[in-house]
């Protein structure tokens, strides 16, 4: 920390504006946590039971003295027809209720406003989700800097940029291979792979996705959960794009050494922490293959079931986190009729409900992970130095899926073809059959060669993400110059 950035007077001060889906929430939750401990006075807007849920993760860091301090809000589920308590996406009975999710949470504006305008001097920078709009317009009224956070790696970013400048995607059929121009690999897709944004169902859709793009463009510039040595060609073209103002500060779950803390991360976890460490204790290293597919999707049960029959194949051991959201009771049916969890006790672990991911991410026993490619999930896996078998679903899974097994060269695909949107699972059947996950599972376990190869580079990039954020380190560096630039304006 540098000496000036110590003293109390000369203080800087980030007022920070989270989304309620747990992708989004939990990394900005470290972000706060970085700020913090770069002597950043930090202001986190919250609401009740995203505080209780999320945020008590930080009691530790603000009891040992960090400037951390929650601004909250009452969360108005009733008036938007949601039930009580139910502020994250995650945690909606249906997805016919994330409009009213939103529109709940634009409500906060004005409370945040009317916040801003008692405060002298105001504060130094707004860092929000990039999927909210409303922080832009305050950002805007207060004549304070805006940076925005989307929780993409710069490989996606400027995935994105391409298709949106060339619209190559609009000339291909839904299934046809094409090539995305003008990036240092060569990347190929299908438009049915393709993140929603350039799938737009409807024509609201595409208004609402302009705005955010023009909200991006209008901040000041952008956080990265990534670290440069991870995709350095990429984070080089993105930051010429953005004139210089693109930090990588991540990987941000590394800011968690405690076990304690790698539990609590996210939600309660659902399995004792003792009860996991022990099983995990008791299996061989790097034998482990352990399944999460994030904490929204939900995957049809039939689907699931292809996974599960596929993990058993398999004869490896494995830890399967069991989550269908609304129809978690039919697979739950299917486990107990098929006496799957009976037939497999002697080498797998079902988890119902949140999984503690940093805690069994970063267990010596653990092969692999079969991961839907959230990119806090991929990246996780990248901190752990585990090679990964990738089952993307939605937004922009696949891209990750295509930084992970083609550029870092890391990852076995299951082979999935289609985007499965958010609400549409039922439409998308069983798109994976289990010889596919199966085979994929093997390979990124196999003891072979490729195996071996595999093996080696996810560590060595796993060794670079934790000295990314070491003092010294790129991530480091790079935390200390977004704090500088914005001291610049202040
Ligand atoms: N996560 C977890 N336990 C679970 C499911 C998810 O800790 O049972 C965490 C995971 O570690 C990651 C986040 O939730 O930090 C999920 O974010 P990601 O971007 O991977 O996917 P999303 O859930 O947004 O699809």
């Amino acid at each position: 920390m540098a000496p000036e950035e110590s003293q109390e007077h000369n203080q800087l001060h980030f007022l920070v504006i989270p989304m309620a889906s747990p992708g989004h929430y939990i990394p900005t939750i470290d972000i706060v946590k970085l700020l913090a401990q770069h002597a950043v006075r930090v202001t986190f807007v919250t609401t009740p039971a995203n505080a209780l849920r999320f945020g008590s993760i930080l009691d530790g860091a603000i009891k040992s003295g960090l400037p951390i301090e929650f601004l909250e809000f009452p969360f108005p589920s009733m008036e938007f027809g949601l039930p009580e308590g139910c502020e994250s996406l995650d945690t909606l009975p249906s997805l016919d209720m994330l409009m009213p999710l939103f529109l709940a949470y634009n409500t906060l504006q004005e409370r945040v406003e009317g916040y801003i305008e008692k405060l002298n001097p105001k504060p130094n920078c707004i860092v929000s989700d990039s999927f909210l709009l409303w922080p832009a317009e305050t950002a805007k009224k207060f004549q304070i800097p805006r940076i925005i956070f989307d929780g993409m790696n710069c490989f996606t970013q400027m995935c994105n940029h391409v298709l949106y400048m060339t619209k190559v995607h609009e000339s291909v059929g839904e299934s046809d291979l094409f090539v995305l121009p003008g990036l240092p690999d060569r990347i190929e897709l299908t438009r049915s792979q393709l993140p929603i944004v350039f799938n737009p169902g409807s024509k609201d859709m595409h208004g609402f996705h302009e705005k955010l793009r023009v909200s991006e463009s209008e901040a000041y510039g952008v956080i990265i959960n990534s670290f440069q040595e991870l995709e350095q060609r990429y984070a080089d073209e993105y930051e010429k794009l953005k004139g210089g103002k693109v930090w990588c500060i991540g990987p941000l779950s590394l800011c968690y050494k405690d076990e304690s803390e790698k539990v609590q991360r996210g939600n309660t976890s659902s399995i004792n922490k003792n009860e996991c460490l022990k099983w995990l204790d008791s299996q061989e290293n790097g034998s482990v293959i352990y399944a999460c597919l994030g904490s929204v999707s939900r995957v049809e049960p039939a689907q699931l079931m292809e996974l599960a029959l596929a993990l058993e194949a398999t004869r490896k051991p494995f830890i399967w986190v069991v989550r269908a959201g609304h129809k978690t009771q039919k697979i739950e049916k299917w486990i107990d009729e098929e006496g799957f969890e009976e037939r497999t006790k002697e080498r797998g672990l079902l988890i119902r409900g949140w999984a503690p991911q940093l805690l069994v991410l970063s267990h010596p026993a653990i092969g692999g992970f079969l991961t839907h490619c959230g990119w806090n999930s991929t990246l996780e896996g990248v901190c752990a130095g585990v090679p990964m078998v990738t089952w993307p679903q939605f937004q922009e899974q696949f891209l990750n899926e295509k930084l992970v097994v083609q550029v870092l060269r890391i990852g076995v695909s299951v082979g999935a073809q289609n985007v499965v949107h958010l609400g549409a699972e039922e439409k998308s059947g069983v798109g994976v059959k289990r010889e596919q996950l199966r085979k994929a599972i093997e390979m990124v376990m196999e003891e072979g060669k490729e195996g071996e190869e595999r093996r080696k580079r996810a560590k060595e990039l796993g060794n670079m993400a934790h000295k990314a954020i070491e003092e010294g380190g790129s991530s480091h560096q790079n935390m200390t110059r977004l704090i500088q630039d914005i001291r610049k304006l202040s």
